[in-house]
């Protein structure tokens, strides 16, 4: 549904397809997968250098993963969690709220992103009207912003391309802007930016009715609709003091940041505040199963088995397979301390983009944490103008690191942070000598860019 930028599709070569994506173009065939390659049917090795959609966590073919799944489908591969209890679904809950901030210890499971972050606007709600504040119903989120492609994910989702065409069928919610603090010209520090940013959130809910609010839904640190934007430290506990004021639901989408990606499990760990809902799936189920969940806490959970349960679920909730798949990744996130990987290999990788950037100038601003990281690219450094779109900038980037073999993540992004942005998120079993590799080819296709596009070099 996001639609993100990929490499340049090969030629049609092969039988014409009955499934479709964004274009009906083919992509290579995939062959195998492990640790941080994907090879494909004609022998290509690519270097996951975004772990697909910042998927693939702990890595490719894992063996104690896929050897848990295998006990698993041995057992019971499907058990109706209305019927059944199964352990994998509870032993996965008990060790995820042991990794979630204090208190956010209630999860309930589903199978992907979309169907997190509706979870969490949907239990929000059924929280607010057993609790006597029917009149609470807008979910303010920020543009950009990516919440999901459902219908009800979608209208949180800060998007003018998406909201275009789906506009009429969606109750659409209030935005603020994402806090691209890095952009503003003005006196301010960055940290009085950030409070400044976190002050547009109390602005709206004024304008809108305090009373009329629900929730914020936001991404601590940013994923693909900003490229891993990260707001300045002061911005974080101010909206926490805002959404307590006026008695809204703080919810972090943590589906791209959390499970270790940024270097600590939760992506909102890095910052002084604590969310009220949290929304995680992608590295959850790090592309072994399809896995989501969500987390809150007995204050907002009690309410709603006093009035009858929570409203909501899908068939796949829960299921024992995919659980499986999530125990045994997060056993293997501790088992090989990928947490700390990914925050040292985050470091290096940072330092060393920073150091491309200063090369390429027209690299404009590196950001993130841990591994996700991203750069936004523009023609004009001092002003920050951007990249005429003719030049298709970014898919020229993806599809230079393609043909030398590294998957790099790219969106051209309207509104706030409009540059054109790359992401890199290599699974978090990268080692020091793998991010020599990913960084040499991103130089070469940066300078390769530059000079098709006459963009800025150093020297
Ligand atoms: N939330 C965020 C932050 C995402 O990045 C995505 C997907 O990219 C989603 C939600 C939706 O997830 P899914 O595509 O699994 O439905």
């Amino acid at each position: 549904m996001l639609k993100s930028q990929t490499p340049a599709p090969d030629t049609e070569t092969r039988l014409p397809s009955h499934l479709f994506y964004l274009s009906s173009l083919r992509r290579p065939l995939v062959d195998r997968a492990e640790g941080i390659y994907i090879w494909t049917q004609d022998g290509r090795r690519f270097i996951d250098g975004s772990s697909g959609p910042m998927v693939a966590n702990i890595g490719h073919s894992n063996r104690n993963v896929l050897d848990a799944m295998k006990r698993q489908m041995d057992r019971a591969t499907f058990a109706y969690r209305l019927h059944f209890e199964n352990e994998p679904a509870e032993d996965l809950a008990r060790e995820l709220a042991g990794k979630l901030p204090e208190g956010l210890d209630r999860i309930f499971f589903v199978s992907g992103g979309s169907e997190a972050t509706e979870s969490c606007v949907k239990l929000a709600r059924q929280w607010a009207v057993a609790t006597g504040q029917a009149s609470r119903w807008k979910v303010i989120t920020r543009f950009p912003s990516y919440h999901g492609g459902t219908l009800g994910a979608l209208a949180v989702t800060g998007d003018d391309a998406l909201a275009e065409t789906f506009e009429p069928m969606m109750q659409v919610m209030p935005t603020v802007p994402a806090p691209a603090a890095w952009r503003d010209r003005d006196n301010l520090s960055m940290e009085q930016r950030g409070v400044r940013y976190a002050d547009m959130l109390e602005e709206k809910i004024l304008a809108e009715g305090p009373q009329s609010v629900l929730a914020f839904i936001m991404e601590p640190v940013g994923g693909a609709a900003t490229a891993a934007l990260v707001a300045p430290d002061s911005y974080y506990p101010r909206i926490r003091e805002i959404c307590d004021r006026y008695g809204i639901l703080l919810i972090h989408d943590e589906v791209m940041s959390g499970a270790g990606r940024t270097g600590k499990f939760l992506g909102g760990d890095h910052f002084d505040c604590k969310p009220d809902i949290v929304a995680l799936s992608k590295g959850l189920g790090s592309g072994y199963a399809p896995l989501g969940a969500l987390a809150a806490s007995m204050r907002l959970v009690q309410p709603l088995l006093a009035s009858g349960g929570f409203q909501h679920g899908h068939t796949y909730a829960g299921n024992p397979l995919a659980c499986a798949a999530g125990l045994a990744v997060l056993g293997e996130m501790d088992r090989l301390d990928l947490i700390a990987n990914a925050a040292g290999m985050g470091d290096l990788l940072m330092a060393e983009l920073t150091g491309l950037a200063k090369r390429f100038p027209f690299v404009a601003d590196v950001r993130g944490k841990g591994l996700l990281l991203g750069a936004e690219m523009v023609a004009d450094p001092d002003t920050l103008r951007p990249i005429a779109p003719a030049k298709k900038a970014t898919q020229r980037l993806l599809d230079l690191a393609y043909e030398r073999g590294l998957i790099i993540y790219g969106r051209k992004v309207k509104g706030g942070v409009d540059g054109d942005n790359f992401m890199v998120a290599p699974p978090m079993i990268v080692t020091a000598e793998q991010i020599g590799e990913i960084v040499a080819i991103i130089g070469d296709s940066l300078q390769v860019l530059a000079g098709e596009l006459d963009l800025p070099v150093e020297g």
